[in-house]
């Protein structure tokens, strides 16, 4: 029987990888240019954490989470998100000795038992930068401009960022009695899941895309007119900080974050470069997780961004393919020999070189190199062999010369520019 990959978790192979190495090599050097650090978390964590860390009331602990009892009778988890994992560090390290404040990030994969479809994956990736220890909304905005610069460098242009306040501790109960009121009216037209989240986690309704559910959401009253005198203070700052950098942002008054961790800020980067609404990433404060998960009064911030949605917005203009800088092809055995021996001091010179292990045709040779895409073709064999010389071809521009071998590393140097 045929093995196949499971449904939901796909594998990346060498013909994409280009685009992850490119997301991925971008998002270290803006986020080590901010000032963050990895932190790498495990894969697997005690099922508790997530359960107190992410929420009960959540759809990711009621039904998505990837749980299983190991050998020792412990419940564990395969992470369905990064910020829990990253807090538990956090305080497991007690990092905050060190300095309070920790700016870290982390990428990798998720894993959640979802419904599989186009975008969404029960093994999907997540880049994750989150700050703890400061509640300055000067952090707010901080990672938020971060996090805007970084979606520009990897070719994101048409981008909106929503933001929202979801209120604290203090006035937030206040909102959810009033959204609880006002649904319990409507009960009749939300969803079943809506009916069971009126009782659970009545602002999870705001978040949901069923039809009958979207309608009765559009006159909910808003958060934003329930924050605390401290919660705006705070909204305000963030928004001042913002604009002091450029930062182009929308408020979003309608805008919840699935998680119950969230506090105060949230945001929401949009983008419309396929014409059609995608949210590429979302994020926000969290000043109460850290209790959440029998830790200290710490505060924190921070974003995942979904990769694959990241790399389906790539600028489609640009390529991502590894190929060959040269190809060498050759003409009978001594040639064979002398490309082997040249092959591997171009390796070792980071020249990325193909050749020929078939004893194939000259012909055939020259038209693996052009499939391939090689940058250069360098043919060996006949007389030039002799004198140390081949004959270089450029099959961009069709061009040859004659090249002595012995300068053959240095002379292709300095013709591939990013070597
Ligand atoms: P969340 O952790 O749910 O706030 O999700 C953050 C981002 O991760 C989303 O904006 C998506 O881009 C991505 N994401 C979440 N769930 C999935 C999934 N099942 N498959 C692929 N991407 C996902």
């Amino acid at each position: 029987m045929e093995i196949k990959a499971i449904r939901g978790f796909n594998d990346i192979l060498p013909q994409e990888i280009g685009k992850w190495h490119f997301v991925e090599d971008t998002a270290r050097n803006v986020f080590h240019g901010f000032g963050f650090s990895e932190l790498r978390i495990p894969v697997i964590e005690r099922t508790d954490l997530f359960a107190r860390g992410i929420g009960e009331a959540t759809d990711i602990v009621e039904k998505e989470m990837y749980t299983f009892t190991d050998k020792g009778g412990n419940s564990l988890t395969l992470r369905p998100e990064a910020t829990a994992s990253m807090a538990r560090a956090y305080l497991e390290h007690q990092m905050y000795s060190f300095d309070p404040v920790a700016k870290v990030y982390f990428m990798g994969p998720m894993f959640r038992y979802e419904r599989p479809q186009k975008g969404r994956y029960r093994q999907f990736y997540q880049i994750d930068a989150e700050v703890f220890g400061v509640d300055n909304p000067m952090v707010d905005a901080e990672i938020i401009v971060m996090l805007m610069h970084f979606l520009r460098k990897v070719g994101l242009q048409t981008l909106e960022l929503q933001i929202n306040s979801l209120g604290c501790r203090e006035c937030r109960p206040r909102y959810r009695e009033e959204l609880k009121r006002f649904f319990e009216k409507k009960t009749f037209q939300l969803c079943e899941d809506c009916q069971r989240r009126l009782h659970t986690n009545p602002l999870r309704i705001l978040d949901c895309k069923v039809e009958g559910c979207k309608e009765s959401i559009a006159n909910a009253p808003r958060v934003i007119d329930f924050i605390c005198s401290n919660c705006k203070e705070h909204f305000a700052r963030v928004k001042e900080y913002l604009t002091v950098t450029g930062v182009k942002f929308d408020v979003n008054p309608n805008m919840v974050r699935g998680l119950d961790y969230y506090t105060r800020t949230c945001f929401e980067v949009v983008s419309y470069d396929l014409g059609s609404q995608n949210a590429v990433t979302g994020g926000g404060r969290y000043d109460n997780l850290f209790q959440e998960i029998g830790g200290l009064d710490i505060p924190g911030i921070g974003f995942a961004i979904g990769m694959e949605r990241l790399i389906s917005l790539l600028p489609k203009d640009r390529t991502f393919i590894q190929t060959p800088h040269l190809f060498i092809a050759t003409l009978g055995n001594e040639a064979s020999k002398e490309a082997y021996q040249l092959a591997n001091e171009l390796h070792l010179r980071g020249i990325r070189t193909e050749l020929d292990y078939e004893g194939k045709s000259l012909k055939s040779q020259m038209r693996r190199a052009g499939k391939l895409n090689a940058s250069y073709v360098l043919i060996l064999g006949g007389d030039e062999l002799n004198q140390g010389k081949a004959v270089l071809r450029n099959m961009g521009d069709k061009s040859q010369e004659e090249v002595p071998l012995k300068d053959l590393a240095t002379l292709l140097q300095s013709k591939l520019p990013r070597l």
